[in-house]
């Protein structure tokens, strides 16, 4: 056990947690050097429409490997990310990269839309819209193609800033989607106020709908719910043929999930989304 002379009382933690700390620090020195020296690049995953399996969008999902640690997830380094201050440089990388691939696969024939994941820190901070109008500009690419998608915790931390942002967003013809749906604390009031265009219902929902009727009530009643309040809805982590067509006699929009396609480097999932999902050159 190691301890840290804190203030007035001492820091007690053990061997893993300092194990945890070194590479917190580890992670956040070395991501700084991968956005500045090229060790980050963008994964794609489809989005189909229910019912014909046409491709409507890619979400654009950030990967990161770094020569000593491998491969490192998303879900471990964007929170250090947002901790160290390195989210806002992350981002606009992000959609920067995203709307200039997109601006390509147009090039190559492919009219889909693009959805980038933003954090809760780039929600609450004012320059967000002028670094996507930017970014707009610069790929060429029209606002409606593109989508934001947000976490509905996200959302939560500052709900009357949150929808002026996601206001001022929408003004500009990008959508608005609230990612991982049915895990955060949103009210039905705040959701009706929301200026949103389509509810993500999360994964572990979609996973048990198949087997367990408590699940699959929830889904078509979060489906019933985005209808009435004239939302789209997308089914996330969809794996199985089962729960592709228990969604689509949901009426759910959209499905994504290794069923339908792994997220793909941007060259495979050009040549996938060409040859395989019915988007001909036009
Ligand atoms: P998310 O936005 O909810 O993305 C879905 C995650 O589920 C992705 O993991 C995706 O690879 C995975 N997934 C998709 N289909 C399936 C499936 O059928 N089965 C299973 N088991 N998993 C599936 P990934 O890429 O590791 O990303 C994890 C999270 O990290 C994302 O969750 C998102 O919250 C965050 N993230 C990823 N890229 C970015 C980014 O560019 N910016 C920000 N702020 N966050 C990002
Ligand atoms: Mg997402
Ligand atoms: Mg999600
Ligand atoms: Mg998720």
């Amino acid at each position: 056990q190691s301890s840290l002379q804190h203030g007035k009382g001492i820091c007690h933690f053990t061997a893993a947690q300092a194990r945890q700390i070194e590479r917190r620090y580890q992670l956040g020195a070395r991501l700084h050097s991968a956005l500045e020296q090229g060790g980050l690049s963008l994964y794609f995953q489809a989005e189909v429409r229910a019912g014909d399996g046409r491709l409507q969008a890619a979400e654009a999902l950030l990967r990161w490997h770094d020569p000593v640690l491998g491969e490192v997830s998303p879900a471990e380094f964007i929170p250090i990310a947002e901790h160290n201050g390195l989210i806002a440089g992350l981002s606009t990388w992000v959609i920067h990269h995203a709307l200039a691939e997109l601006k390509k696969w147009q090039h190559a024939g492919l009219d889909i839309k693009m959805a980038i994941n933003l954090s809760a820190c780039d929600l609450h901070d004012i320059t967000l819209l002028g670094r996507i109008q930017a970014a707009l500009h610069a790929s060429g690419v029209d606002p409606t193609r593109l989508v934001i998608e947000l976490t509905e915790s996200a959302v939560m931390r500052n709900p009357l800033f949150a929808a002026r942002q996601l206001a001022a967003l929408r003004a500009l013809g990008v959508a608005i989607s609230l990612d991982d749906f049915g895990t955060g604390f949103s009210s039905f009031s705040l959701l009706r106020q929301l200026p949103l265009d389509t509810l993500k219902i999360d994964r572990s929902f979609i996973t048990d709908i198949a087997g367990d009727d408590c699940a699959a009530a929830i889904v078509r009643t979060i489906i019933s719910l985005a209808r009435t309040l004239r939302l789209k809805t997308v089914a996330e982590g969809v794996e199985t043929a089962a729960q592709a067509s228990l969604l689509t006699a949901s009426r759910v929009d959209l499905l994504q999930g290794y069923f339908f396609g792994k997220p793909l480097a941007a060259a495979d999932f050009l040549r996938h989304a060409v040859a395989v999902c019915g988007n001909e050159p036009t």
